[in-house]
């Protein structure tokens, strides 16, 4: 019989008040790796109140004293890398190397986050107002209480993100982790506990009725904060429901990164970093090259160096030391994979390489050429290994039809041209870009988009913002 998990509230795990339970499956196999109480929207509340019994305690801990555990999270995390990185590959289905890789990822926000709360509070200034009548005194403070809501691609690095800057800033968390993968954010929570994070600072409320326990909590009045990653279309409906109890948000929400290859690219750092850009995650990434842009010549070279590493890349269980990707992750999103590839052929799409569905979840990687205009992978995240390849002849076009989405999140540019890259990269609406690289994700830089694809920065400096207020005290002498 598969292993029952609990909520995590207060420090312990506790059944649901329903005590109802939902089933977390393997995609890779299909089998049961675990049942986990559902929690209700008594449940969302009894979080809040876990939370906000926690909170006066832990913001008052001195900065260096929260540094202290949060370093101890990264190294626990490095010594549990092997434990984590299976169980990301069982509940997730990514490969082994990737879930690793996820580990290293998310575990470097403990680190970096650790290093800055010690500094936090020195960031405040002191001064004379410009009329010279008084003193002005800025501090920071912590936020409050903050909901953090997480889709299922990146368990653990996705929780991290979000938990390290709240923990570091003074805050207490109730996590939301996706229905799909909620055993890698229960694990997390017990390691926090373990490394000597109080009880009620991080509580984890996973369950099957996200509408319902979200918009419980959004209303408790005690909330002060909303960190959600997940598409653009939930996000709008919780950026509504921030508004009603003025919440302070950060929305990392869904992409459609164009990847721009010009003539003067080097050929195989643009096959390689398109090649990452596209398959990191078996394509189930926000930050996944939707669009691949090729100047004309360049193309037929880049198509065929390309189009061969995606046929021989092969999909399979995770845990196999012979699978480059692994599954999708449910039916669903294997259903919306085949009806965007689908679409774009029947409107006259060429199919480079043909991969496709194969058993159960897997879909081995597919490569288009000649989109039709009104294909539906343009406008949409494919959220899968196909690539979409565009070739284009000059600079302003590609960055017209790069920028012509309601997305802007990341793009990706390819040429040895130094004046070219840094031009290019200005005039690409998207709040990252990599240049000669496929991957930009690092704890050290602030992470997030523009347009739909959201508000506010993860990691870097800017980071920590979104879970501090500022304080202004005037002062006459
Ligand atoms: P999703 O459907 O928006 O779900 C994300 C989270 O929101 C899950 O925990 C989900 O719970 C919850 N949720 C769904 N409906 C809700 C509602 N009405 N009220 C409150 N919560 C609700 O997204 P997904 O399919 O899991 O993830 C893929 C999307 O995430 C893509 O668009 C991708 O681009 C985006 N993403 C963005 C970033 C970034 O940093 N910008 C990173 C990773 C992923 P359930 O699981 O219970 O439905």
């Amino acid at each position: 019989m598969s292993k029952v998990h609990g909520l995590y509230l207060a420090g312990t795990a506790r059944a649901a008040t329903s005590n109802r339970t939902f089933a977390v499956d393997d995609p890779a196999t299909g089998l049961r790796l675990a049942e986990v109480a559902d929690a209700t929207p008594e449940d969302g509340i009894a979080a809040v109140d876990a939370a906000a019994e926690a909170a006066p305690a832990w913001a008052a801990l001195a900065p260096r004293a929260r540094a202290v555990i949060l370093g101890r999270v990264y190294a626990t995390l490095q010594e549990r890398r092997e434990e984590f990185a299976a169980l990301i590959t069982a509940e997730m289905g990514k490969t082994l190397a990737e879930a690793r890789a996820e580990v290293d990822y998310g575990s470097e926000f403990f680190r970096w986050f650790a290093e800055t709360a010690p500094r936090l509070h020195l960031d405040g200034g002191s001064g004379l107002e410009p009329g010279g009548n008084y003193r002005i005194l800025t501090s920071t403070r912590p936020v409050g209480i903050c909901l953090l809501i997480t889709p299922w691609n990146f368990p653990l690095a996705m929780a991290a993100r979000k938990i390290a800057p709240a923990l570091a800033a003074g805050c207490t968390v109730i996590l939301k982790p996706a229905a799909q993968t909620p055993l890698t954010s229960l694990l997390l929570a017990e390691l926090l506990t373990e490394c000597g994070v109080p009880a009620g600072v991080v509580n984890v409320v996973p369950c099957t009725d996200a509408p319902a326990v979200i918009a419980a909590i959004m209303r408790d009045p005690r909330l002060r904060k909303l960190s959600f990653t997940g598409s653009t279309q939930v996000g709008r409906v919780l950026l509504e429901q921030a508004a009603h109890g003025v919440l302070r948000t950060s929305m990392e929400l869904g992409g459609n990164a164009p990847l721009i290859v010009f003539d003067d690219a080097d050929l195989e750092q643009a096959i390689a970093g398109s090649l990452v850009a596209k398959l990191r995650n078996g394509g189930q990434s926000c930050i996944a090259a939707n669009r691949i842009y090729v100047q004309r010549g360049i193309a037929e070279r880049f198509i065929a160096g390309f189009s061969a590493a995606m046929q021989s890349t092969r999909p399979g269980d995770g845990r196999l030391d012979d699978s480059d990707i692994g599954p999708l992750i449910d039916e669903r999103q294997r259903d919306k994979v085949v009806s965007l590839v689908d679409d774009a052929v029947s409107k006259g799409a060429t199919v480079v390489v043909a991969g496709g569905a194969g058993d159960g979840l897997m879909f081995a990687p597919t490569v288009l050429t000649d989109i039709p205009l009104d294909a539906a992978l343009r406008e949409e995240e494919i959220f899968g290994p196909v690539a979409a390849i565009y070739v284009f002849d000059d600079e302003a076009e590609v960055i017209d039809a790069a920028n012509d989405t309601p997305y802007g999140l990341v793009s990706y540019v390819f040429t040895q041209n130094l004046n070219r890259a840094l031009r290019v990269a200005d005039a690409l609406d998207t709040g990252m870009t990599g240049i000669n690289r496929g991957v930009v994700s690092n704890a050290a830089a602030p992470f997030g988009g523009t347009k739909a694809s959201g508000l506010g920065r993860e990691g870097g400096a800017e980071g920590i913002l979104e879970y501090l207020e500022t304080k202004y005290v005037g002062i006459e002498l």
